[in-house]
Formats: structure tokens, sequence, C-alpha cells
């Protein structure tokens, strides 16, 4: 793979939160989606995601009540959650917590502006796409939620920021990128970044930072740089992250590779 430059290709591509994230996660799972475009299989995490994500949207355009969503939930589940979960508890454990929250599912503290807003935006002349989850306003500011299965910690009060502070920064990072979207379109940018993590359930308000803002608008330049660079693409094998996250395992020689050896 090494000889061949694949820059030209890369130049080209329209990026996204997740396109950079797949990078991080293994260049070779994103060489496998983003330049073999290999078709990728169900996976339990993201079904799960998606399904929960579509649910609080119908919920939030007012196209459905609780009540039916509660009946969607548990009619469409098995056929919307295809992935195979790790185990049994794990797969519990989400139906309950995802059907928890939408038996509860109450409005965001925000006037709704809009919902999954799809955005397409320029960083420092990096084309860009992504989805706003919901778009809130209150008292004249605007707020961007993301809805999150993921349950994350709310900021510590600690000085020398703790290992949750460091997640939370890090999955921030997508909602500055998208407050670059948010300040093109409205002329400002928000007044804070929220994730709806509906499982646990918890709302987390990070008031918005200029100094994150900017960092994040770096770290999206020099990831599509290292992106754009790359030659090898290189397996990161590591058996959680490749049989549960990974939706290109089934086409990986190294994952099976290290199957075979287990
Ligand atoms: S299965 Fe693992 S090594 Fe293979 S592409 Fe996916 S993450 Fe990378």
């Amino acid at each position: 793979m090494g000889e061949i430059s694949y820059a030209p290709l890369i130049e080209d591509m329209v990026w996204s939160y997740s396109r950079i994230k797949a990078f991080d996660d293994c260049p070779y799972r994103w060489y496998l989606k983003y330049i073999r475009r290999l078709h990728g299989k169900d996976m339990f995490f993201s079904d799960y995601g998606s399904f929960v994500h579509k649910l609080i949207e119908l919920y939030f355009l007012g196209e459905k009540t609780r009540d039916e969503l509660c009946d969607i939930y548990l009619r469409e589940f098995k056929s919307r959650v295809k992935g195979h979960a790790p185990n049994p508890k794990v797969f519990g454990n989400y139906f309950k917590s995802g059907l928890n929250y939408i038996r509860n599912i109450a409005p965001f503290p925000y006037n709704m502006v809009a919902v999954e807003k799809r955005v397409d935006f320029e960083v420092d002349g990096i084309p860009f796409v992504g989805y706003i989850d919901f778009l809130g306003e209150k008292d004249g500011e605007l707020y961007v939620v993301d809805n999150k299965s993921r349950t994350l910690k709310p900021r510590s009060a600690r000085a020398k920021p703790t290992k949750t502070d460091e997640e939370l920064d890090a999955y921030l990072r997508q909602l500055y990128i998208y407050s670059a979207a948010v300040e093109q379109e409205y002329g400002k940018t928000p007044k804070a970044l929220c994730f709806n993590c509906f499982r646990a359930p918890v709302f987390i308000v990070e008031p918005f930072q200029e100094q994150a803002y900017a960092e994040s608008k770096k770290w999206l330049e020099e990831s599509v740089a290292r992106i754009t660079a790359e030659a090898d693409f290189k397996p990161d094998v590591e058996y959680f992250k490749c049989t549960h996250l990974c939706e290109m395992n089934g086409h990986c020689e190294f994952y099976k590779l290290s199957q075979k050896k287990r």
C-alpha cells in the first residue's frame, strides 16, 4: 500500500467528524471505508445510537407522542438494532436504559430552532458536513445539543483535568467544529455546548470557550493534513474495538488472522 499516494483522492473529500474519528480509531478501517468504499455491516452500538436518535428527532419534531415512541421502541427494536451486543447483560442494559429514557422523554430547556440540522460549511478552507442533533435558543442565545448513547461525566472541579474531563474535551471537539457552522449561519457562536447522555440520563452543559474553539479548528486542520499524508494505513487490532465497534471487520484480513490465533 505504501507506494501508492491516495492524496489526490483524499484532497477531494468532504469531511465529517466521523470520518476523522474513524482514522483515529484505526487507519486501516479508514482505508477500507473511505478509499476502498466497502460496505460495512450492522453493529449493535451504532444501530442502537441511530435508532434512539431517530426517536428523539420524531419527539422534538412533534411527529410522535411519548406513548407512540414507546410503542415504536418496543415494536421495532429488534429489526432496527441488528448488530450483536457483546453479551446479554450489555444488551439488557442498553435496551432498558433506552426504554426508560423514551418513557420519560421531556423537552430540553431551550426553544427549538432546528432538529437534525444538516450543516455544510468550511473550516479554514476544509469542506465539512455535519448534523446538529438539536439547536436551541434561550434569551437570544444559541445552544447546541448532541444526543449521546455513551454516558459522559460532567466536568470535575479539579485543578488538574481528570481522565473523564479529557474524554469530555475530546467529545466537545465535534460540537466546537459545528459551532463554526452556527457562527457562519447565525453570525454568532453558541453560548453553550450540551450533551444529552440519554442512557444515564444526564444532561451536560459546557459553556462555550474561545480557546477550545480555536484548538478544535486547529485539531481539524492537523487531522486532515495527517490523513492526506498517510501512505500505510496500518491496522490497529484490538479485540473489543475490532469485534464490536468496527463495521469493516468482515473485510479485514488482520482481524481474521487475529481471530485464528485466539
Ligand atoms: S477490524 Fe480492527 S484492525 Fe481491522 S479495520 Fe477494523 S479496527 Fe482496524
